[in-house]
Formats: structure tokens, sequence, C-alpha cells
């Protein structure tokens, strides 16, 4: 059985990481517009170093949670044919055990040179403006894919789609695109779709079944039933 999984911000509220529209459309006190796009950045690239400074430190003291511990149980029972894609630039989802994880927008841990293209772990503050490890400029950004931009990995993602027999989205809007078209795509190829959120999401209405609770609950209890069924 092949199951590809996305996951949202929803999946680390519970962790204490703030989700990005439940509270009046901002994230952490920031209009979208400020900070994830790339207009923000050249406007006033401080502020955005910063805010991605102070998000990469709050998930540092953020732990794991239910939801996360069981989807690495899953990988740990299905291996490959699990494909975990999340939507989350956080780590909870390795920090956890999972080992194949497909990050569409990108990695607050990760920097970005934007005159070499290098990606590279961050070591020290981008608001301190270091040094490309690879070309010396200091001309880093964060390695997260905003508003106006390409993610990572939809090539994987669309094979992946097209061959799996369960798709399941957890904690997400149905907001962002095109991560909101993935009901589609693996609906039109025949697989089986759940989507595991608090509330009624923007494209509730695609799956074929929706539960609504705590993903801390529900993910638990839908691993074990996927695992007492493989
Ligand atoms: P979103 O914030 O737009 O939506 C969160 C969804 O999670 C909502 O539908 C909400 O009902 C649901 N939810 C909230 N608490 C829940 C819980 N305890 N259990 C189950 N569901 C819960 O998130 P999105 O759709 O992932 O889009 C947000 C964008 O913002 C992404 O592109 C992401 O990169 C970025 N972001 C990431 C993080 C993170 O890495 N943790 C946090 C905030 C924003």
């Amino acid at each position: 059985m092949r199951v590809v999984v996305l996951t949202g911000a929803g999946i680390s509220a519970e962790s204490g990481v703030p989700t990005f529209r439940d509270v009046g459309g901002l994230w952490e006190g920031y209009r979208v517009e400020d900070v994830a796009t790339p207009e923000a950045f050249a406007r006033d690239p401080d502020t955005v170093l910063r805010f991605y400074d102070e998000r990469r430190h709050a998930v540092t003291f953020a732990e794991p949670n239910p939801a996360h511990l069981a989807l690495a149980r899953l990988e740990a029972s299905l291996g490959d044919d699990l494909l975990l894609v999340t939507q989350n630039i956080d780590d909870l989802h390795e920090r956890a055990g999972s080992r194949r994880v497909l990050h569409l927008h990108g990695d607050l841990g990760s920097a970005l040179c934007e005159v070499c293209g290098t990606r590279s772990p961050i070591a020290e503050d981008l608001a301190g403006r270091p040094a490309c490890p690879a070309c010396g400029r200091p001309t880093l950004r964060p390695d997260v894919v905003w508003f106006g931009e390409l993610p990572y990995g939809l090539d994987e993602v669309d094979v992946a789609l097209a061959e799996c027999d369960r798709f399941v989205a957890i904690g997400t809007s149905g907001a962002v695109h095109p991560a909101a078209g993935f009901v589609l795509t693996a609906t039109g190829f025949g697989a089986a779709t759940m989507e595991l959120n608090l509330v009624e999401s923007d494209v509730s209405l695609l799956f074929d079944e929706v539960r609504h609770g705590l993903a801390s609950m529900l993910v638990p209890a839908w691993v074990d039933e996927v695992l007492a069924a493989a």
C-alpha cells in the first residue's frame, strides 16, 4: 500500500508553533505580504531576515507532538511506500524520527545564496549578514519558498500522487497552492483520500472522508488503523 501524507501548520500547532491564518490572517503578528514574498524581502530585508531568525529560534524550543511521532511510526513500517510531504518549514517531523520528508516550502534551518544558489545549513543569524560558505558573499536569504515562488520537489510529489493508494492531508487550510490541489490529482489517479483537521478546510468537500479534531488525537488513531490493515 502506497501512501502520500501532506502536512500543514496545524500538525505543529500543539507543539506550540503558531499556524498562519488562525488569528486574523496574520503570521506571528505580521501580514504575510510583509514577510513571505520576494517583494517584501527586496523592500525591507532586515525585517524579513529578523522574522525568520526569530521563527528558527522559536522552533528550537518546540518538541514533536504525538501526531509527528505517529507519522514516524508509519514510516518505520511502510518504508519507501510512504512519502511525507510537508508545507511546514519547521523540523519537527525529522526530530520525531521521520527520515523521508519532502519540504515543499523549504526549511527554516537552511539558507539560500541569492547569488550562487547554494543551499547551506544556517550557522548564525541571517540578520547579521554572514558570508555564503560557497561564494563568500553576504547574500544569504532564508531557504523558504515565498508566495510567488516555485515549491521544491513538485515532480517527485506528482509521481507519488499518481502511484499512491491513499492520500491524507493533515492540518492544512487548503488555501495555499499547489498543495491545495494535491487531493484532486490523487483522486484523479484513483487514490482514497482523507482530511484530518480541527475544522473544515477550504477543500474539505474534495475528500472522500473528513475527520475533525486535534491532530495529536486523530493522527495516532489513523496510523493505528492503517498499520492494523497492512
Ligand atoms: P494554515 O496556517 O493556513 O492552516 C492551518 C490549518 O491547521 C487550519 O486549517 C487549522 O484548522 C488546522 N489546525 C490548527 N490546529 C490544529 C490541530 N491542533 N490539529 C489539526 N488541525 C489543526 O497552514 P498551511 O495550510 O500549512 O499553510 C501555511 C503556510 O505557512 C505554509 O506555506 C507554511 O510554509 C507556512 N507556515 C509554516 C509553519 C510551520 O512550519 N510550523 C507555521 C506557520 C506557517
